[in-house]
């Protein structure tokens, strides 16, 4: 089946609310182009060194979301392009974004990831800190950062029931942090979470937003 098919497969069968984020790490230039050519425009890559001669190789009107882990010295090569930073899991690094941005006079949209995962080595800030975040306002000290969203990634298991109550909890969550900070404020829209795996259950639970790679692209080597 070609990139175009089951990425037209994929989008068919989910509920128009969901954004679809074509995860094309260690993928080619010309597995991007196809799925491109067939009028996607959203694409997630998870490393600097990866993304950089991607975004030089190809159309401008792509949206790049980064979704790896960030190291703040690798902020500022992607700042001057980057449309959205999902993985965002420390305030240090929404400083340096923040720093970055300004002087390129952008604001660059960031969703704080959420560690929902029942493991270790998963990054992201807990419930508790995203609440303090904002219950202090700390976020106005940073004009070059608009935060769009939350993303979460559940623990990788064959236990479905674990997965679905992570993504619940996550979901729950944002829902409250909409309804309690952003009444009215548009912009908090994005909850992003499901990937290849799991997708359909992190969609049955209220995301709106997956970062799906093999199931587009195949195998990565
Ligand atoms: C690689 C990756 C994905 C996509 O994974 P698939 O299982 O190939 O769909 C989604 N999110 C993040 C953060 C990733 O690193």
């Amino acid at each position: 089946m070609s990139i175009e098919t089951r990425l037209k497969e994929i989008k068919q069968a989910l509920p128009d609310r969901v954004q679809v984020v074509a995860v094309s790490k260690f993928h080619p230039d010309v597995a991007i182009r196809e799925a491109y050519d067939a009028g996607h425009r959203l694409f997630g890559e998870s490393r600097v060194q990866e993304l950089l001669p991607k975004y030089d190789a190809l159309p401008k009107d792509i949206e790049w979301h980064f979704i790896g882990h960030l190291q703040t010295n690798k902020v500022k090569y992607i700042i001057p392009f980057i449309h959205t930073i999902q993985s965002v899991d420390s305030w240090k690094l929404l400083e340096e974004i923040n720093k970055e941005a300004q002087k390129f006079h952008r604001t660059i949209e960031v969703l704080l990831q959420v560690h929902i995962a029942n493991e270790e080595h998963k990054f992201g800030f807990t419930f508790d800190e995203i609440e303090s975040i904002h219950r202090t306002e700390s976020l106005g000290k940073l004009p070059h950062v608009k935060v769009t969203g939350l993303m979460g990634m559940a623990s990788l298991t064959d236990d479905r029931e674990q997965v679905r109550s992570e993504f619940r909890s996550l979901v729950s969550f944002y829902k409250q942090l909409q309804s309690t900070y952003y009444k009215g404020d548009e912009s908090f829209r994005h909850l992003s979470c499901g990937m290849s795996d799991d997708y359909p259950i992190a969609v049955e639970e209220g995301s709106n937003m997956v970062r799906i790679g093999s199931k587009i692209f195949g195998l990565r080597e």
